[in-house]
């Protein structure tokens, strides 16, 4: 690494999130200028076809020419405002019928962030308020799953259910963690999934009671959790859970942030699993990436009752700079329009079965001990015994030496826990699936031949 070089630079200056240091000492950052479909080039000129979307984001490529365009003409027509004191962009008003109108709801109302935290963020802040104003200030505490990831704000790192957040001395108080439905590596011997997912809304409703509903403000689930290793639910979970919520009066928020738009073969997650949220969060593919972007979008029952709650005090109180930016929402506009109806969702669904049909290929390798997914969103958990799900011992870096391995071939996936995580952009082509395959079935065998 030359003393003058991007990654000297790069490390000299930048703190950089979520990412594997000596590894990354020891290789360099790979600083990326540019991309074309869903390959991005690096400043040396080496190209990667990046299996991940970016951050599961970039849906419809690195260079999408729609998209793009509705960007350079928002900027030209007018390139940012605020919404407050009762102003707010044109772009606003549109986007936010089109999310309610895409939306699984009849009737809604929708408030803008900059991020997926954001959105948990505020969405807690909405509960806060509304219980409070209903006259029950006590009901605050918020549910969520271990292996759940909400983000990273101290209020959605407190929702996120991963263990590195001990650092930061986080949850805060009153962010309870329920069990993880991932059925198996959960489930117990001799249990049936629907024995396990019996267990999961045994455990919820007990801790309702045992808390007490009325401390209890929400509960928040990722349709199939994303960053926690791809997840999908086990089977009839949320048909065993949403009943009890129900019950209980607790609203039921689905974090769809990697979710919606498309990733799991539908427009919402949601759809997929058969389940009628309250409200849902929205973010990444909402513009594709373009744009930094959230949502809240709450259903009819809780935006009337957040309304009559804000008419009571003449303000909801809350809002970001840049919350319903109109380039961004120009942007999101135009990537709903580009993901729905030009193909990229219909090629989510027509290719999802060949792209899990080349991934169980793969996955007979006798140290993957579990493919899982669904549309285009999959991961393979590596383990050093597949008879008894015995993972790698951590010291090996299993996956860290996968993820590493794809990068010397061209192909950019990502490492977690002992899973890599494969969510291609939806404009992939069966040509470019099948580069991705073989380059990932070859790091798979060396790597193993190194560690096994
Ligand atoms: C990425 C993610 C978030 C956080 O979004 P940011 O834009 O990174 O703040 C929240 N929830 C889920 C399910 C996510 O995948």
């Amino acid at each position: 690494m030359g003393n003058n070089s991007w990654e000297a630079r790069a490390d000299e200056y930048s703190l950089y999130g979520f990412t594997d240091l000596p590894s990354v000492h020891e290789r360099g950052a790979v600083v990326v200028t540019h991309g074309e479909g869903p390959y991005v080039f690096d400043t040396k000129g080496r190209k990667y076809l990046d299996s991940n979307s970016g951050l599961w984001n970039m849906v419809a490529g690195f260079d999408h020419p729609g998209l793009i365009k509705a960007a350079q003409d928002q900027y030209a027509r007018f390139p940012g405002y605020h919404a407050f004191f009762g102003r707010m962009s044109d772009q606003t008003v549109l986007l936010s019928e089109k999310l309610v109108e895409v939306s699984p709801f009849d009737r809604g109302r929708v408030f803008y962030t900059n991020s997926g935290s954001e959105a948990n963020d505020t969405m807690v802040k909405i509960l806060w308020f509304l219980h409070q104003a209903e006259g029950k200030p006590q009901k605050r505490k918020i549910l969520t799953r271990q292996n759940a990831y909400h983000g990273v704000t101290a209020v959605s790192a407190s929702m996120t259910g991963k263990p590195y957040n001990s650092v930061f001395g986080l949850p805060l108080p009153g962010f309870l963690h329920l069990s993880c439905p991932h059925y198996w590596r959960n489930g117990k011997p001799g249990e049936t999934e629907e024995q396990f997912t019996a267990r999961m809304a045994a455990e919820l409703e007990a801790t309702i009671i045992k808390e007490g509903a009325d401390t209890i403000a929400g509960f928040f689930a990722e349709p199939v959790m994303g960053a926690g290793g791809v997840i999908p639910p086990s089977k009839g979970y949320f048909q065993a859970v949403a009943p009890i919520l129900k019950k209980y009066g607790i609203p039921f928020i689905a974090d769809e942030v990697i979710c919606g738009f498309g990733r799991t073969g539908n427009t919402w997650g949601s759809q997929t699993y058969d389940f009628m949220p309250d409200a849902i969060i929205s973010s990444k593919n909402i513009t594709a990436g373009f744009f930094p972007m959230g949502a809240v979008i709450l259903g009819p029952d809780l935006a009337d009752r957040v309304q009559a709650a804000s008419e009571a005090i003449e303000e909801f109180p809350h809002g970001f700079t840049a919350s319903g930016h109109p380039v961004g929402c120009a942007i999101a506009l135009k990537a709903i329009d580009v993901v729905m109806n030009e193909g990229l969702a219909d090629n989510v669904v027509r290719l999802a079965p060949r792209l899990e049909a080349g991934l169980a290929e793969i996955a007979k390798n006798p140290n993957i001990g579990e493919l899982r997914g669904v549309g285009y969103m999959w991961a393979l958990e590596a383990v050093a015994d597949r008879a008894t799900k015995t993972p790698f011992a951590s010291t090996l870096s299993v996956s860290e030496r996968i993820a590493n391995t794809c990068t010397d071939l061209g192909l950019i996936c990502r490492p977690l826990g002992q899973s890599v995580v494969l969510c291609p952009p939806f404009i992939l082509t069966e040509g470019q699936m099948d580069e991705m395959f073989e380059k990932l079935d070859k790091a798979l065998k060396k790597v193993f031949a190194e560690v096994a």
